[in-house]
């Protein structure tokens, strides 16, 4: 029975993270009694390894279930991870091409191959460091987006939906990933503002000789492919153009001038190109007008054999040589500089191209429609509240969903074409012939469906769905999902329109968004501007507690969490101070002779009585106690992780350490070794670390462990994680002993106040009066032992009101005077004079740069800031010593 004098956490997190996951105390039992608390994780990707944001997620997942475990819930945290499509095909097509491979000359299949070897072997990271970092899930359900079960499920949901109506194939506009060679949703679109130009062209009018109508473009090669141009049918500018046709210039086609809301009168020229194949708008007014859509760019963004003299090209070279032909035939009015919207696929960055294609599409709006409904009705809260407001936004505005991906790396389209009649047959297995012509001439649709397709049926495919199991019935719907904004869209409302749909019911109740976490200057971290913290890192440096502890603290709804060096510091430092107390609490047993002790009934202990009483710290800690367990319970329930970390924090080292521990010190003084009273000092403690637990799981069990008696461990839980959480309990509330505490606590922080503040030295004892009247001077008599102690004063008491002193302190009941020995009083006079020199130097510094234009044009604004707040605050400390 030891604890090492210094806290290592590497020495001892390993242990319990392996011991958590071996020993089963995770796992989910649908036999359970308690009332359910379910969660999915949101599924990082297979390709992923474990960063800060995640480590943020599953802390503040992983605290609610191991406090809802503790509350006796039946929970289950079910784990596991996504296929994520044109993710991980990237990954392996790098690694190919390092080898200098090409998917394609390896084949489909073959492909495939290699990509399931690349997730055996590194697909398993994600697990391992999730384990690492003492996430609580239960990994004998851990689910895989292409497990067999899932994929049944997606089969079934497809068509089911195809059977509905719901899915549909068609030619579509969608964006296209000429370098991932595939269609991509709107939302893997980034848009960011580029500098470009607005090219206005001339396109004459046939049989008015000397007319043109001048059009602006920013993508002046889909001219190209132009098959009309349109103007608004109530622009006056322009009636007389009605019926008209216009001559595209380079390609020498004719085209009609049609009347569309496509072209604003308010707007440039009131006229606009319409380009149906490479534009959504045109394909849109090119479907209302029956246009033609010729394609001029290909999926590879070079130019078609319809581009005539450029075929071939490169879409920008092909820019370059329309922009100097324009030029030089005369027909360009002008250029104008220009910031466009760019859209780049958010994978690779690659600029994408509107191209028209035949693609899968899910029919949105019948599914949002009751999507909505549950979050009105609320059956679904989103925390922070704001959220809803986006939510209904995106829903309002839903267009059908592209879910067919040309890649060979998800769940394949479960469609097949007929080779004779061209019938398509969408089936859960593959048929064995064409119903229509009895054909065996049947291919499977090439296409993949969008990795959000199937994590869309998460919270129910994981669970077993569509087989009616135990575990469908017990944990559907879940109870809380926790997750970042960035994937509301994409991930959270179809998940809700999913579960609506086949499981008649919400896929969760409550849905936590957390902010993200930020490098202390509040920049988003991100690997090119290198502020990355890499949990791994910093879980190695200050323990994984430490840093659960230092994300909890700031992880206040709605705000972003900003993680300093300085935070995981001082949360080791929290971890430091308790091991210290629970060292302390060790060396003394032993020497008092006394076992390691655990009460029987965790959740009923109430503090004993010595001969004397019951003494009134073990009173006031135990009161203290159950006032904090009420602030957390309240806190965590709510999703204030930061509250219930602050709670925490003050009641444990600040009245636990700081003072109970410092009390019960000078009692073991006293009694030169206590051998009574010991059972309320390891409740009071063992209560603590279970308080802590959900919080700093790995500190918290390896003290527990130490502090279970060998003798006990039958009757009580194998793990800190199974014992019950500390509940308020009225009985345990002792006003009484809080205000009697209260007055000891009162005269030494004023006492040290005083001495910190008069610059006093802290090693020499003082001489001082307490003045008050009435019960509070009683208490403080009665505890002059304690008070002259550990403010290291010799004190009088009395009963009067105190005269006026230059070194004194009060509060409402009482009042204390430090006399200061005149040595000490000319020293500090001293010590005074030198830090006011000191002052006026640092302040007339900072004055001087402060007012120097040249320095303040060229500075930083946050140095200037810092600047003005030390200058503030020198003045301040001046104004005290005058
Ligand atoms: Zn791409
Ligand atoms: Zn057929």
């Amino acid at each position: 029975m030891q604890i090492d004098k210094v806290y290592e956490p590497q020495r001892f997190e390993p242990h319990w993270a392996r011991t958590w996951i071996e020993s089963g105390i995770f796992r989910a039992n649908p036999m359970d009694p308690g009332r359910v608390f379910s969660l999915v994780i949101p599924p990082p990707n297979v390709t992923g390894s474990l960063h800060i944001g995640h480590m943020l997620e599953h802390t503040e997942i992983d605290a609610t279930i191991r406090w809802r475990r503790m509350l006796g819930h039946n929970t289950l945290w079910l784990p596991g991870t996504d296929h994520a499509g044109i993710a991980t095909q990237m990954v392996v097509e790098r690694e190919l091409a390092r080898q200098g491979i090409n998917r394609r000359d390896l084949g489909r299949e073959e492909f495939e191959k290699r990509v399931w070897q690349w997730k055996e072997q590194y697909g398993g990271n994600i697990k391992n460091q999730m384990i690492r970092l003492g996430a609580s899930c239960d990994w004998s359900r851990e689910r895989f987006t292409l497990d067999p079960g899932l994929s049944r499920a997606v089969r079934e949901v497809f068509v089911r939906l195809y059977e509905k109506g719901l899915i549909y194939r068609g030619e579509y506009m969608v964006n296209w990933c000429p370098r991932c060679q595939t269609a991509i949703s709107d939302l893997e679109v980034a848009h960011s503002d580029v500098a470009g130009n607005l090219w206005h062209i001339r396109y004459p009018v046939n049989g008015l000789p000397g007319r043109f109508v001048t059009v602006a473009t920013t993508r002046p090669e889909t001219m190209l492919g132009d098959t009309a141009v349109a103007v608004n049918a109530k622009d006056a500018r322009y009636l007389d153009l009605h019926g008209k046709t216009v001559q595209l210039p380079l390609m020498n086609r004719e085209i009609p001038i049609i009347l569309d809301d496509l072209a604003d009168p308010e707007f440039g020229t009131g006229v606009v190109k319409v380009t149906p194949a490479h534009d959504l708008n045109d394909f849109e007014a090119g479907r209302r007008h029956n246009l033609p859509k010729i394609k001029v760019i290909d999926e590879n963004a070079r130019m078609t054999s319809a581009a005539g003299p450029y075929a071939g090209l490169d879409r920008l070279e092909a820019r370059k040589r329309v922009v100097a032909d324009l030029d030089s035939i005369g027909a360009m009015e002008k250029i104008d500089p220009y910031n466009l919207s760019l859209g780049t696929c958010q994978r690779c960055k690659t600029p994408v191209e509107p191209l028209v294609s035949t693609q899968w599409f899910v029919k949105m709006k019948p599914l949002a429609e009751k999507a909505i409904e549950v979050v009105e009705n609320g059956s679904i809260e989103f925390i922070p509240a704001n959220w809803t407001k986006t939510y209904y936004e995106w829903m309002y505005n839903i267009r059908d969903w592209c879910i067919s991906r040309q890649l060979w790396w998800g769940h394949r389209v479960p469609a097949w074409h007929c080779q004779e009649c061209r019938e398509i047959i969408v089936a859960r297995q593959a048929p064995t012939g064409c119903p229509r012509c009895n054909s065996q001439h049947l291919v499977q649709d090439s296409d993949v469906l969008d990795t959000w397709f199937s994590s869309a049926l998460w919270p129910f495919s994981t669970l077993g769905w569509p087989e009616k199991t135990v575990d469908l019935a017990t944990y559907y719907p879940t109870s809380l999902l926790i997750t970042g904004f960035d994937i509301l869209f994409f991930w959270v409302a179809r998940m809700i329109m999913m579960g609506l749909e086949f499981m008649g019911d919400v896929p969760f109740r409550q849905v936590y968004i957390h902010a993200l976490v930020r490098d202390p200057e509040g920049q988003k971290m991100s690997k090119t501007k290198g502020n990355v913290i890499d949990p791994l890192v910093v879980t190695e440096k200050y323990g994984t507690d430490a840093i659960r502890m230092a994300m909890l603290q700031c992880a206040a709804p709605g705000t972003d969490i900003i993680l300093t060096e300085a935070r995981m510091e001082s949360s080791r430092a929290f971890a430091n101070k308790i091991w210290n107390a629970a060292r302390f609490l060790f060396l003394n047993m032993e020497r008092s002779g006394v076992e390691p002790w655990v009460p029987e009934r965790l959740a009923e202990y109430l503090p004993e009585a010595e001969i004397g009483g019951v003494p009134v710290e073990d009173r006031w800690i135990f009161s203290r106690l159950n006032d904090c367990a009420q602030q957390v319970n309240r806190a965590i329930e709510t999703y204030r992780y930061h509250e219930a970390a602050q709670v925490l924090w003050q009641f444990i080292w600040h009245e636990f350490c700081d003072w109970y521990v410092e009390l019960k010190k000078l009692r073991f003084q006293e009694k030169s070794g206590l051998t009574a009273g010991w059972r309320n000092i390891l409740a009071a403690f063992e209560n603590l670390l279970r308080l802590l637990h959900p919080a700093m799981p790995f500190l918290t069990e390896e003290l527990w462990q130490r502090f279970l008696p060998e003798a006990g461990r039958a009757s009580r839980p194998a793990s800190i994680a199974l014992a019950p959480y500390p509940q308020y309990r009225q009985q345990a509330t002792d006003y009484a002993a809080e205000r009697e505490i209260g007055i000891v606590q009162e005269i030494v922080t004023m006492a040290r106040n005083l001495r910190t503040e008069s610059k006093l030295d802290p090693k020499q004892q003082l001489a001082g009066i307490v003045y008050s009247r009435g019960n509070a001077l009683e208490v403080a008599e009665r505890h002059s032992g304690a008070i002259q102690k550990l403010a290291n004063v010799k004190l009088e008491f009395k009963a009067a009101a105190a005269p006026k002193s230059a070194v004194m302190r009060s509060t409402a009941e009482i009042d204390l005077v430090l006399e200061v020995p005149k040595s000490q009083e000319e020293a500090k006079a001293k010590r005074d004079a030198r830090e006011l020199d000191q002052l006026n130097r640092n302040i007339a510094n900072l004055e001087r740069q402060l007012a120097d234009e040249n320095f303040l044009a060229k500075a930083p604004p946050h140095i200037v800031e810092k600047m003005r707040a030390t200058l503030a605050a020198y003045q301040a400390q001046r104004d005290k010593l005058l």
